[in-house]
């Protein structure tokens, strides 16, 4: 195995496994914070000396999770709480329940309920998040859940700690960005699974942790000589694409993602925070400041096919896969302006129906594999 095999199997591995992570966590008496996607402070968490984890659903039906909703529920939603109806989810110290769709906000009451023996911080961020007075809303939302983890922690943090958590997030975040841009140069080194997975593995390991590893990875992919593709590229699109069955069919047929706008993985590390003396007021504009996502108001209503149209040209790639998360109502909605605009820009653009359930991707197979022909005449 070469030096960047062994890192990304490490990766993999703590991808693949976050109950572990969870367990090694809890035996060395650290507290965990389950966090919703999606914008979480996790570096209020951080701060507290706790460990925030990702609570993305994992794959599966739901059995449990039934009872409280009405099965148009997305699955990620779904998901998460049947995890908190087997156990899986009751060593948390707590949970952040985020709020910024129709299906998170009563998805967190419902959590509320099912789930009373965990505390739960809910967040509910506000949609114009650009005024002052969105800022010092965000302040104010951001204020009360450092309350609440101090609550949990027993103990209070300083600006100190928010401050050193913001560069260790903000080094993490710079070094993701840095990890997309080397993966897309060399997609004979870096497989479509092993992309997600040196990604998601961010949600369940401690950042700078991450970041060490990950600083590695990158050098060591900067220091590799650029070879031909033989193969195509393409953006992603879409909620989160983390299935590595799904994934494995693009490298079947040498498919490479060249970047991705997805909410898993480069919409949560595309803004960094900026500085102020005040750090609360920090994590409060580096929400103000993010955008092009279907999930955020967008008075424009046109910043993220221009975003994903200029992904494509800067990435070099050919065209865009767009996974539709199944009852995802924001990305539903958007989409037929991303489609035109594609449509518009002569960029082709597969649409593939995605969600936690879905373990036989045949269908999917059959269309990547056109696809796949269809952008290579376009070479
Ligand atoms: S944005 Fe979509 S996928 Fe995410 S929680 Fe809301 S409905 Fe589910």
């Amino acid at each position: 195995m070469t030096d960047i095999e062994i890192l990304l199997a490490q990766f993999e591995e703590i991808a693949n496994n976050p109950k572990k992570q969870l367990e090694q966590y809890i035996s060395e008496g650290k507290k965990v914070i389950g966090c919703y996607p999606y914008y979480v402070p996790e570096e209020l968490i951080y701060a507290a000396g706790m460990i925030p984890m990702g609570l993305w659903g994992k794959r599966g039906n739901p059995n449990k999770a039934k009872e409280y909703f009405a099965p148009f529920y997305c699955s990620l939603v779904q998901m998460n709480l049947e995890m908190a109806l087997n156990g899986d989810l009751q060593k948390l110290s707590g949970v952040v329940h985020t709020t910024l769709c129709d299906t998170l906000r009563p998805s967190s009451q419902n959590f509320r309920v099912a789930m009373d023996k965990i505390p739960m911080i809910f967040l509910a961020h506000p949609q114009n998040r650009k005024p002052e007075f969105g800022v010092e809303y965000t302040m104010a939302i951001y204020s009360k859940m450092l309350n609440q983890l101090e609550e949990i922690v027993g103990r209070k943090v300083s600006a100190g700690d928010i401050k050193e958590a913001i560069k260790v997030y903000n080094e993490n975040r710079q070094a993701k960005r840095e990890f997309v841009k080397n993966a897309g140069m060399h997609p004979e080194l870096i497989s479509a699974v092993q992309r997600s997975a040196v990604l998601k593995s961010s949600y369940f390991m401690e950042k700078h942790l991450h970041t060490t590893m990950l600083n590695e990875l990158n050098k060591m992919l900067q220091a590799s000589p650029i070879e031909e593709w033989h193969g195509t590229r393409v953006v992603t699109s879409g909620i989160i694409c983390d299935n590595p069955s799904f994934l494995k069919i693009l490298d079947d047929n040498r498919i490479a993602i060249a970047a991705d706008d997805v909410a898993h993985e480069s919409r949560s590390f595309r803004k960094d925070a900026p500085y102020n003396e005040d750090p609360i007021r920090s994590l409060a504009v580096q929400f103000a400041d993010q955008d092009q996502d279907t999930i955020l108001y967008d008075p424009s209503l046109n910043s993220r096919p221009s975003h994903i149209i200029d992904l494509v040209k800067n990435s070099n790639a050919q065209g865009v896969i767009v996974l539709m998360m199944t009852f995802c109502d924001p990305e539903e909605m958007e989409y037929p302006s991303l489609y035109n605009a594609l449509k518009e820009a002569k960029i082709p653009c597969l649409k593939i129906g995605y969600n936690h359930q879905i373990t036989d991707f045949g269908q999917a197979r059959t269309s990547l594999q056109a696809f796949a022909e269809v952008l290579s005449m376009k070479n």
